[in-house]
């Protein structure tokens, strides 16, 4: 009996090898890739693990749908009850995460304050729809770099929808700025990422060399505290402002009222 038994417990792990590697290979590109790959390592797997689960599960096999069939001699009972042990494992264990995990795959929104429109960084995600572009910036209708970030540039393929572009006018100030990144906060919302990376350029102020907005310190206050808002895991990261001595205050002030409003 005790062959038997082990006999059983090898052609199932044989058999359970040939089918999963079968799953893995057609599906490792259609499902695992697009939607976790990021999270998956790039070369091969951990080991310890995979050998550990392996083991367990034709274990539960044996216990659940071999070792009957074994008893009864009838092969059928093996598949019916191997089908359902692996239903019950897999659909338990994929709606406990759907029931509990914020996002199924992870997404990104970089929004771009600075006044110039990010032209690099809407190149790079243009046609990605895990990655949402949203940039606030001189209308390029006269400033600075001219040739994109106007209105329609939204994104293409299946990254269509995935870009906003914010035009601003000459001489905008905090209160209309407020009512276009409002705006932008909403696409974000919409979008759903799981967290935002600020490109945080203070060439927007009033007083700046090159540029012709009209912000001011108290509302970059008010800037970050609606970012924060959302209530997004945040990463902010300093670009452009060239009047160098309101500098220091001004991101004083965004970083406030970011931490104040998250
Ligand atoms: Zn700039």
């Amino acid at each position: 009996m005790f062959m038997k038994y082990l006999v059983g417990y090898i052609a199932t792990g044989l058999a359970f090898a040939v089918i999963d590697s079968v799953w893995l290979r057609s599906m490792y590109t259609r499902l695992y890739q697009p939607e976790i790959g990021e999270m998956m390592m790039k070369n091969g797997f951990r080991l310890g693990p995979a050998v550990i689960f392996y083991l367990l599960y034709i274990l539960g096999m044996m216990i659940f749908a071999v070792g009957p069939a074994l008893l009864t001699g009838k092969w059928q009972t093996a598949i019916v009850w191997g089908a359902l042990l692996g239903f019950f494992c897999y659909m338990t264990y994929d709606l406990t995460n759907y029931a509990t995990l914020k996002v199924w795959s992870t997404k990104v929104t970089v929004l771009d304050v600075d006044y110039h429109h990010g032209n690099g960084t809407q190149q790079i995600f243009y046609e990605r729809d895990d990655v949402q572009f949203v940039s606030l910036h001189g209308d390029p209708a006269r400033a600075y770099p001219y040739f994109t970030g106007y209105i329609d540039e939204v994104g293409s393929g299946k990254g269509r929808g995935s870009t906003l572009n914010v035009p601003l006018a000459a001489r905008t100030d905090d209160d209309s700025y407020m009512k276009s990144l409002e705006r932008a906060c909403e696409s974000i919302k919409k979008f759903g990422p799981s967290m935002i990376i600020v490109s945080l350029g203070l060439d927007t102020f009033i007083t700046d060399p090159i540029s012709d907005l009209a912000l001011t310190t108290p509302g970059y206050d008010r800037c970050g505290a609606l970012v924060g808002a959302l209530g997004l895991p945040t990463v902010v990261l300093q670009e452009g402002g060239y009047d160098v001595n309101a500098l220091g205050v001004n991101v004083q002030s965004w970083l406030h009222g970011l931490a104040r409003a998250s």
